[in-house]
């Protein structure tokens, strides 16, 4: 392995991916890993379960992907995400959900850790805002490296022998003797404040990491989802970032 692709919070917006699957394609990107969140808020959870499978890469649980092929109650998402979480349910066939079903909740490949949320207790997928939530996750976090998504905002968060530090995103390379937790953002509804689709390239020779921002036709994937009649503001939230 050398040019690793992580991709993350897909979240059914077929616009994005292919973008970012092109994106990866020309960066030259050997390999690829999943946080999870393929499906939810967009429209298109058949076409982009398909490509992500195609990649044949380790893809975590995200809770988006959890809740559409489990029978648990909704209380937990806003009124317009259960909307679509229940509207994704009713879309799969049952391959995909068995599917889903099997996505384990973290894994370790080759000595990097994938998680969706934060490997303090991963089913129950916590947020990670803060220093001190990324020092709860560090406890449990047993490689020097882990990526994570679900809040859709790209963050570094590093953790040496004076403690844990937060990092803006950028391009960057890792220091030995260091810990990185590292939020990859959002392929599919980045929450930043910039609307592009979000993915991270790790070299595994060279120790870097480096964020991809990349524009897609945000105006298809927002008439996809007022076609299917799912909640505008899904739609609108798309422009903005979110
Ligand atoms: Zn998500």
């Amino acid at each position: 392995m050398s040019k690793i692709a992580i991709l993350g919070d897909i979240h059914s917006n077929l616009d994005a991916l292919e973008v970012v699957l092109a994106d990866c394609r020309a960066q030259g990107v050997t390999d690829y890993l999943c946080t999870g969140d393929v499906v939810g808020y967009n429209a298109c959870p058949h076409e982009c379960m398909e490509k992500i499978r195609e990649l044949g890469c380790p893809v975590m649980m995200g809770n988006h992907d959890f809740y559409v092929c489990s029978e648990q109650n909704l209380d937990d998402f806003n009124p317009a995400a259960a909307m679509v979480v229940e509207w994704t349910r009713r879309q799969l066939t049952a391959d995909e959900i068995s599917w889903l079903r099997a996505l384990p909740f973290t894994t370790t490949v080759k000595g990097v850790t994938l998680v969706h949320s934060t490997m303090d207790n991963p089913e129950n997928f916590g947020y990670v805002f803060d220093n001190l939530q990324a020092d709860a996750n560090f406890v449990m976090q047993k490689t020097p490296l882990c990526f994570h998504g679900h809040t859709h905002c790209p963050m570094i968060y590093e953790k040496s022998m004076s403690g844990v530090y937060r990092i803006d995103p950028q391009d960057f390379r890792l220091q030995m003797g260091r810990k990185y937790f590292i939020n990859v953002g959002s392929v599919g509804q980045p929450r930043d404040g910039d609307p592009r689709a979000t993915y991270v390239i790790y070299d595994n020779m060279a120790k870097t990491i480096q964020y991809r921002r990349l524009e897609y036709d945000i105006p298809a994937a927002q008439a996809r989802i007022r076609a299917a009649g799912l909640p505008d503001r899904l739609a609108e939230r798309l422009q903005y970032g979110h």
